[in-house]
This record gives structure tokens, C-alpha cells and sequence, in this order.
């Protein structure tokens, strides 16, 4: 299968379990994360007639296929950690940055935005199962990070990102996704200054079909687009 057909299939997938949720295919964007892929073929993915969005996780890379693809018009989604120092390069070319975990990088993306006149919109990362290995806040550390958003004029919160665990016990990710939620709901009542909660960033090739069922709005899918990732080139 072709990289369009396998897009197309993962689609045809979304559209079932948003139905199983009540919604509709429209309601959720489908993220090609072509990380490690190049930009031929990552713009293979956006042929497919549903997706508009691509997914890195490194700047370097970010840039460049950005630039490589500037006679597209795709939403271009920063889904990595995001080092201060870098923040400089991508200001302006995001749709929406999905890694925040820190006040620091907040404040230094709310400096830049506001030299551009601008304002940025980003999700804040939660390690909801507590995992050492993954980034992110903790879960009783978010509201009291959104409540800090007030000082950053620049920045719109406007919902949650997460990356499950690894696990063949389906239930295990199913509680995580239904307490990120959970958490997003209860955030999202709230109606704090800087934020306006309208995405839930969670689900990969592996999970995709359970978040949206428990309430995604946003999936990530990588490997089910563009075939398993080679990190050596
Ligand atoms: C790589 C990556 C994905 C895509 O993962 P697949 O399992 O290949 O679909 C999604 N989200 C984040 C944050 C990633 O780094």
C-alpha cells in the first residue's frame, strides 16, 4: 500500500470509532507524524483527502520539511520536547505546539510571540501514568500550571497532549485516556485567562481507535502512515 492508501485507511478507521463516540470524522484531525521521514513522502500523507496536518518532534527537521513544503498549505504540529533555545526558530510556523511541560518554556515562548505580535497556541504534556521515562506534567500538577497563565498574554493553553503507556493490557491505556478526560473537562469548566480548551492531543498507531472512543480529538499516527521509522539516516 501506498503512503496515501495507508493514510486513507487509518481515515476510514477514525471515522468508525468517532461514530462510536457520537461524532464525526470531521470532528477529529488526523496528525501525520512523519518525524524521520522525508519530505516527499511525508507530502505523499497530505494527498490524502482528510489529512492536513503534519507532526515532528525535532526542530531541526520541523524547519526544514516546512520549508521543503512551502508550496503546501498544511497545519505543522510541534509534538516533541521543545528546548528553550530553540524556541526561536519555529515562533510563527506552528498551528499548535503539544509539549509544554515547564513555566520556563512558557515564558520564553510568551517573549518571543509577543516580539512577533503574535500568539501561540499550545497544549500542555501530561504524564498521566507517572512513567520516569516520559516527559510531562503529573496529573495533580496541571491545574495549578494552567492557573499560572495568566501572566502570559502571548500564550494560549488550548487543551491536553499525552502519550500512553506502552502496554498490550488494553484497559491499562483505556484509564489513562479516560482520565486525561476527565482532567480536560474539569480544566475546560474552569475558563481560565490565557486558556481555551478545545483539543485532546492523545493516541498513536497503537491506540488511536481507543483515545478517540474515551474522547480524543487529536490523534498522532506515524507508523501506520508511513510504515515503521528507520532513526539511523
Ligand atoms: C512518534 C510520535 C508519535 C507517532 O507514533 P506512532 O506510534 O509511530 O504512531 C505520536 N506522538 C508523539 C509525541 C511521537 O513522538
Amino acid at each position: 500500500m501506498t503512503i496515501k492508501e495507508n493514510a486513507e485507511n487509518i481515515l476510514d478507521i477514525v471515522k468508525n470509532s468517532a461514530e462510536k463516540s457520537g461524532r464525526t470524522l470531521e470532528d477529529i484531525t488526523v496528525i501525520a507524524v512523519s518525524k524521520t521521514v522525508d519530505s516527499e513522502k511525508a507530502r505523499q500523507a497530505i494527498k490524502a483527502d482528510g489529512i492536513y496536518s503534519l507532526g515532528e518532534n525535532r526542530v531541526q527537521e520541523f524547519t526544514k520539511k516546512i520549508e521543503d513544503l512551502s508550496d503546501e498549505d498544511i497545519d505543522w504540529h510541534l509534538i516533541g520536547h521543545l528546548q528553550k533555545n530553540k524556541v526561536k526558530y519555529i515562533i510563527g510556523k506552528t498551528k499548535l505546539i503539544h509539549s509544554i511541560e515547564s513555566l520556563s518554556l512558557v515564558e520564553e515562548i510568551d517573549k518571543r510571540s509577543k516580539k512577533n505580535n503574535l500568539i501561540t497556541d499550545v497544549l500542555i504534556e501530561v504524564n498521566m501514568a507517572e512513567e520516569e521515562s516520559k516527559f510531562g506534567l503529573n496529573k495533580e500538577e496541571v491545574l495549578p500550571f494552567i492557573e499560572k497563565m495568566k501572566q502570559f498574554d502571548n500564550v494560549k493553553v488550548k487543551g491536553l497532549m499525552t502519550v500512553a503507556p506502552y502496554s498490550e493490557i488494553t484497559e491499562q491505556i483505556r484509564w489513562v485516556f479516560k482520565e486525561m478526560k476527565t482532567l480536560f473537562d474539569n480544566i475546560k469548566l474552569k475558563e481560565l485567562p490565557n486558556t481555551e480548551f478545545e483539543y485532546l492531543s492523545m493516541g498513536m498507531s497503537n491506540d488511536f481507535e481507543i483515545a478517540i472512543e474515551e474522547g480524543a480529538n487529536i490523534i498522532r499516527v506515524g507508523t501506520k502512515i508511513f510504515g515503521e521509522r528507520n532513526y539511523d539516516i
